[in-house]
This record gives structure tokens, C-alpha cells and sequence, in this order.
């Protein structure tokens, strides 16, 4: 079968996601196992264009029982630092999955199994939840957001929520010869090796609140009243972000992944339906390109970081600078500390992320790895409340 994808207009979550997917051909699901994979790993209300809108994945999960699908289960593994109950109430997926009887799992608290990523450029073998071996059909139900370091996050990047525990960090981490990167950034090639051996069947791609900027956390919603379908996923996440305003083949991964024969990013390729789709178009604000902007009073010392600490201290310099002034070394700056190979760094320096744990004694350590924003700003209060602050 073709790649075929459906885009519909409509601002209910629920009817928009369920009228498309009466339209949409299935394979037979008669008793298969289904694994709904939906953002809800943050703690972010429905509504808010930060996870998926529990709307969206009842409809799939009215569909799939329609079709007499097997057991249906919802799977997610939270980023560090989340409560993950805490999320699942908070996103709206408890609460269906009581009501539909689904039942609704931490990926991260299943054993783990390693598969081989034959021919991975970045990834050899990946950790994922055991589970997957028993699963006939994935469903990957992404918001459609942008992202800072991979411009968009759909259905395909979604897939890093099956990831086991730590393994999504590394994929952060990963450094990448020039010669095999070509010019690409390891995160990029990562998500095509990833996605080389994590396919979803299905990618129901949940527009209806979006999230713009600095996504995908600290961006600002978009109500763009979007719902998007596609039997491949790479091309529904072309789709996707075609609608959002950007051109497919300028989005590293997914061209990566079009390179890989994943799937059609050329939309001339794609069977899109309605042939006027282009005209519901949103411009969603492109995150910011590159981490630079100017704080002369700021000085970062950054010896080897990857890019998850870099977009923290990103948000926190950008957001909640003032938090910071109060502590500033003997010459009148805020210094900041990120990275494995911190050395001389000045006393006093606040020191963010695990991998600054080694230099601890010399500033105020702030740990996680990644670190989260909301986690650190808590230390800071902390510290600020505590007089630990140089100038507080
Ligand atoms: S602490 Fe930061 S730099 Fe170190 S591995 Fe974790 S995210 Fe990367």
C-alpha cells in the first residue's frame, strides 16, 4: 500500500480524530495486540499544546474496539524527573484509560530487552520495554509541536517514548564522527536509526492545539484545529509539518529518513486527501536556530555538554534570568557551569546537570541528567530562600 495520509479541520479532539478515522483504511486488527504510544510524558494540562489531547487517543481506542482489535494498551515512559502518575493524571490519560477499561502502562517499569539496529549510523543496539515483543500494531499519537533541537516533533520522534529509561537521554549524548554525520547532528541520525527498528503502523497526528517556538516544552500554543493520519508515518509527519509551515526536506530527520526509504517526504508522492489540504497551512513559529543571544553579564562555562543540558540552561537563561541575579561572583557576573570536562571554573559558579557533579565543591550543584527546568529552578528558590545565593 501507498503512503497514504488524511488531514482534517475541526477544533474536537475526539469527533475530528474519530470521523477521520472512519475514513481511513485499517489492516485487519481482528484480536491483535495494539500499543497506543501518545505524548503524555510531562506534566502539562489537555489543552495546553504540551502533550496529547486525551480526546484524540479515545477516539483511537473507540476505533480499535470497533474493529475488534485484541487488547489495547496504553504505553509511556516519562523524561527524568516527571511523576509519572503525576503526568498520567495530570495529561488526561488515567482518567480514559479507567473509563475505557484500557489499561494504561509506565513503559520504564517493564523489564527491559536490547534489539540490534542493523546498519545504525549513530545507534548499534537499543534498550526498550520487553513489551513490544508481544505487540502487533503500534500507534504513534504525537502533538504536532516544534522542537528546539529537531525544528518539529511528530509521530516519528514520539517514538523516543520507547525508549527504556536512560536510553532516551543518551540519545542526546551521542557524538558523531564528521566523516559518517556528513553535516548532520548525531541527534538527527539517531532518530532515523531509531525509527529504522521503532516503526509505528499508524501515526494519528494530534493538531488541534499544537505548541509553537520554543517547543517542545516552553513553546506557546497553537490552536491550529488539525488532525493528521497517515498509514506511514513518515510521510504523515510530512504532511504535518508541510502544515505547520516548514518544507519537509529541511527538516534533518525527516529527510534522513526519506534518504533511508522509510518513507515519501515529497508531498507530490503522497496521497493526500483533501487535495486542498495546503489550504489549512498555520504557520507555527520555527523554534529559535541556534542557542546564542546576547548576556554580557552572563558567562557560561560549557565544556562538553550535549544538547539536553544546552536547551535547559537555554530556557532558564531566557525565562528566569532574574532568578539568577542575585548571584553573581566578585566580578559582578552570573557564572554557570555545564558539561563532563568542567575544570577551572570559578568558586562559586552554579554548576548544572549531573555531569558537573565531579566539580561540586567549587559552586552550587543542581543535578539531573537531563536536568528539567522546573526542577532546577526549584533548587534555585531553594537556594535563594537558603541565602546561598553570593549577593542574596
Ligand atoms: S548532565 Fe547534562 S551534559 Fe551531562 S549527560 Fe546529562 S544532559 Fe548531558
Amino acid at each position: 500500500m501507498g503512503s497514504r495520509v488524511i488531514v482534517l479541520k475541526g477544533i474536537d479532539p475526539y469527533h475530528t480524530t474519530i470521523k477521520g478515522l472512519q475514513n481511513f483504511p485499517l489492516p485487519n486488527l481482528k484480536g491483535r495486540r495494539v500499543l497506543i504510544k501518545p505524548n503524555a510524558a510531562r506534566l502539562a494540562l489537555p489543552g495546553e499544546g504540551v502533550t496529547t489531547h486525551p480526546g484524540v487517543v479515545e477516539a483511537a481506542i473507540d476505533h480499535l474496539n470497533e474493529k475488534g482489535a485484541g487488547e489495547i494498551t496504553i504505553g509511556e515512559s516519562c523524561i527524568f524527573g516527571v511523576d509519572v502518575e503525576q503526568a498520567f493524571q495530570a495529561t488526561g490519560m488515567r482518567e480514559v484509560s479507567e473509563r475505557k477499561g484500557i489499561e494504561l502502562i509506565d513503559l520504564d517499569q517493564v523489564a527491559p530487552m536490547e534489539i540490534n539496529v542493523p546498519g545504525g549510523k549513530t545507534l548499534k543496539r537499543i534498550r526498550v520495554p520487553s513489551i513490544l515483543k508481544k505487540i502487533d500494531y503500534i500507534i504513534s499519537i504525537p502533538v504536532m509541536k516544534t522542537h528546539m533541537h529537531t525544528r518539529v516533533t511528530l509521530s516519528i520522534k514520539n517514538m523516543k517514548g520507547l525508549l527504556w529509561r536512560r536510553e532516551k537521554a543518551r540519545l542526546h549524548q551521542l557524538r558523531c564522527e564528521r566523516k559518517v554525520a556528513q553535516g548532520d547532528k548525531a541527534l538527527d541520525l539517531a532518530i532515523s536509526d531509531m525509527a529504522s527498528v521503532l516503526f509505528p503502523d499508524l501515526a494519528i497526528i494530534d493538531g488541534t492545539t499544537g505548541l509553537e517556538g520554543m517547543g517542545p516544552a516552553y513553546g506557546m500554543k497553537k490552536e491550529a484545529g488539525l488532525i493528521v493520519l497517515g498509514n506511514n508515518p513518515v510521510s504523515a509527519d510530512a504532511v504535518a509539518a508541510r502544515l505547520m509551515g516548514f518544507y519537509p526536506e529541511e527538516i534533518p530527520h525527516l529527510r534522513l529518513l526519506g534518504e533511508r526509504g522509510l518513507g515519501e517526504i515529497q508531498l507530490s508522492n503522497i496521497s493526500i486527501e483533501p487535495k486542498y489540504f495546503l489550504k489549512w497551512e498555520t504557520h507555527f513559529e520555527p523554534p529559535p536556530f541556534q542557542f546564542s543571544f546576547s548576556l554580557p553579564d552572563v558567562v557560561v562555562h560549557d565544556e562538553g555538554s550535549c544538547s539536553a543540558c544546552l536547551s535547559t540552561l537555554f530556557v532558564l537563561l531566557h525565562r528566569y534570568k532574574d532568578l539568577l541575579a542575585s548571584h553573581r561572583l566578585g566580578d559582578d557576573k552570573i557564572h554557570i557551569g555545564i558539561g563532563k570536562y568542567l575544570e577551572n571554573i570559578p568558586e562559586g559558579t552554579l554548576l548544572i546537570g549531573n555531569c558537573a557533579n565531579k566539580v561540586k565543591e567549587r559552586g552550587i550543584f543542581v543535578k539531573g541528567c537531563p536536568p528539567v527546568s522546573s526542577e532546577v529552578l526549584k533548587s534555585l528558590r531553594k537556594c535563594v530562600s537558603q541565602g546561598l545565593f553570593q549577593n542574596s
